[in-house]
């Protein structure tokens, strides 16, 4: 690695932040002591000031000072700049070390609330694991990440949170040469299936003890004194992706690289390179450039979440019970239960966006299904059609605008009306029920076409405008926004964007 960065003079007192690094504590083989690489001419670009006065952060010197903070430049004091082990199962393929090629974690802060985050730069030079690669990001990727992790926030989902973004002022070479950048990515973690698939591949079982004893505390304390605690964790984690996933499905997100590597034990939604958000309705749709059996398509995200699980499973086989049979059976059980929890969360989530009340029905699987159904079939637009629906609720005179996204338009009146039927049997009054839909069905989502017009206005003509307006509007994806009504358009025909790329 080159020139050291600059270390202050370590004055807590001067300090924006007050680093306390866990992590870093842990044996030595966990991670990497590795600084971040200086970069020549750093520039600020975005700075996430809500999030730093939410982590209790100096927003002021981290705006003031951010060129040469979140460019790795300057080391905070208190920084204990690490490169984490890990393994992953990619695409199927096992790969038994990975770990941050390109990331560094700075440090530790902890929240006023108490709650415990990582602040790790991605794109700040090599690691002993950068293997082949570079260690660096280029401009698109990294505000590709930053629009769409403040979006998943926005949306409610849990993600991991953009804090800033800076250019470099030097190139990366990829298939071309692009503006070069570093992206501050805060997290409830950066620990991930792989993590413990590294050292299962080592055969170091008390590494993997540590781990396990690790993560139940600082993500799952409930469990800390529980008997049978590293089957429950496989459970406690499975519960939290099941949930996700379900989230995911609830707002068109199709993650793009479900590699095992990529899935956090903290339940954050995590790692997004070639991530696409739906525009038209289709279970087998995928855009990442390099997914090319569709194994990571949208709705095949729940099996995959479930495979991964089953990855974790084996890892903590010999800490779940010393007889190998047994430790088999009950991680089979916990396997198992991640998809009925799936179907739970996920009906949850779709009858909220139906408006259907907390009475259940038989009935309800079915009508579902219908609308999925009927959605697919008429090639409509999965957001719009969500939320058109939530106008149609209290509004007859909104179900045109709701059949007009059907190629078909004809085709709407049968579900509409077997659904008016349904609904008209909760008691929720009618401007509830449309009120409560309208705070499920998001009205703005990342759109692949303005991603990507944001993306190249930023990265061919330093334009950020775009990418400003972009984050802007949201911010709020569940208020009408009527002035940005363009934002909550499907691409119009040329517009669409058939392909992502994860850009590495
Ligand atoms: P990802 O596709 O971002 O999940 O990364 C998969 C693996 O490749 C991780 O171990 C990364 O650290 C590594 N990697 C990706 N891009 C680079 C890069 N430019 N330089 C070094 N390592 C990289
Ligand atoms: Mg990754």
């Amino acid at each position: 690695m080159n020139e050291a960065a600059t270390r202050l003079s370590p004055d807590a007192a001067q300090a924006p932040l007050a680093f306390d690094n866990s992590y870093a504590r842990l044996p030595a083989k966990f991670f990497a002591r590795v600084e971040p690489t200086p970069v020549a001419a750093p520039i600020l670009v975005k700075f996430n000031r809500p999030l730093a006065l939410e982590m209790g952060l100096d927003a002021d010197v981290l705006e003031r000072d951010g060129a040469a903070i979140f460019s790795g430049n300057r080391l905070l004091p208190g920084s204990e700049p690490i490169a984490i082990a890990y393994a992953g199962h990619q695409f199927g393929q096992f790969v038994p070390q990975l770990g941050d090629g390109r990331a560094i974690l700075l440090g530790e802060v902890v929240r006023p609330d108490g709650a415990r985050r990582d602040i790790q730069l991605k794109g700040s030079g090599q690691t002993p694991w950068s293997r082949r690669g570079d260690g660096r990001a280029a401009l698109g990727p990294v505000l590709r990440e930053y629009i769409v992790s403040e979006a998943m926030h926005a949306l409610g989902i849990p993600t991991t949170r953009a804090l800033a973004a800076v250019t470099t002022g030097q190139p990366v070479y990829r298939e071309t040469i692009l503006p070069g950048a570093i992206f501050t990515r805060v997290a409830a973690s950066h620990i991930r299936v792989g993590t413990f698939q590294y050292f299962a591949a080592r055969g170091d079982t008390e590494s993997i003890r540590i781990l396990a004893d690790y993560v139940i505390g600082r993500h799952y304390p409930e469990l800390a004194e529980a008997e049978g605690r590293y089957l429950k964790l496989v459970d406690a984690v499975a519960a939290r992706q099941a949930a996700l996933i379900a989230r995911w499905l609830g707002v068109g997100f199709i993650h793009g690289v479900m590699n095992t590597d990529n899935m956090a034990v903290s339940g954050e939604t995590i790692d997004f390179g070639p991530c696409a958000f739906m525009d038209t309705y289709d279970p087998r749709t995928v855009f990442s450039s390099i997914d090319q059996t569709g194994r990571y398509a949208y709705g095949n995200q729940p099996m995959i979440g479930q495979w991964n699980i089953a990855r974790l499973a084996e890892t903590l086989l010999p800490l779940i019970h010393e007889t190998p049979g047994e430790a088999v059976d009950l991680a089979n059980d916990a396997v198992t239960r991640f998809m009925e929890r799936f179907q739970e969360q996920w009906k949850a989530v779709i009858r909220a966006k139906l408006g259907l009340g907390e009475n259940e029905e038989d009935e309800d699987t079915d009508l579902i299904r219908a609308f999925l159904a009927l959605m697919h079939a008429q090639k409509a637009d999965f957001t719009l059609s969500f939320r058109r629906l939530s106008d149609a609720a209290a509004d007859d005179g909104a179900a045109p605008a709701f059949a007009a996204l059907l190629a078909d338009p004809q085709a709407a009146a049968p579900w509409l009306s077997r659904w008016r039927q349904r609904v008209s049997r909760d008691d929720r009054p009618a401007d509830a029920r449309a009120e409560a839909m309208r705070a499920v069905n998001p009205a703005f989502i990342p759109r692949n076409h303005k991603v990507e017009e944001a993306l190249t206005a930023a990265t061919t003509d330093g334009d950020l405008s775009l990418f400003e307006a972009l984050n802007d509007v949201l911010a709020s994806p569940y208020e009408d926004q009527p002035a940005f009504a363009a934002y909550a358009e499907p691409p119009k025909p040329g517009e669409e964007v058939l392909q992502t790329f994860c850009g590495t």
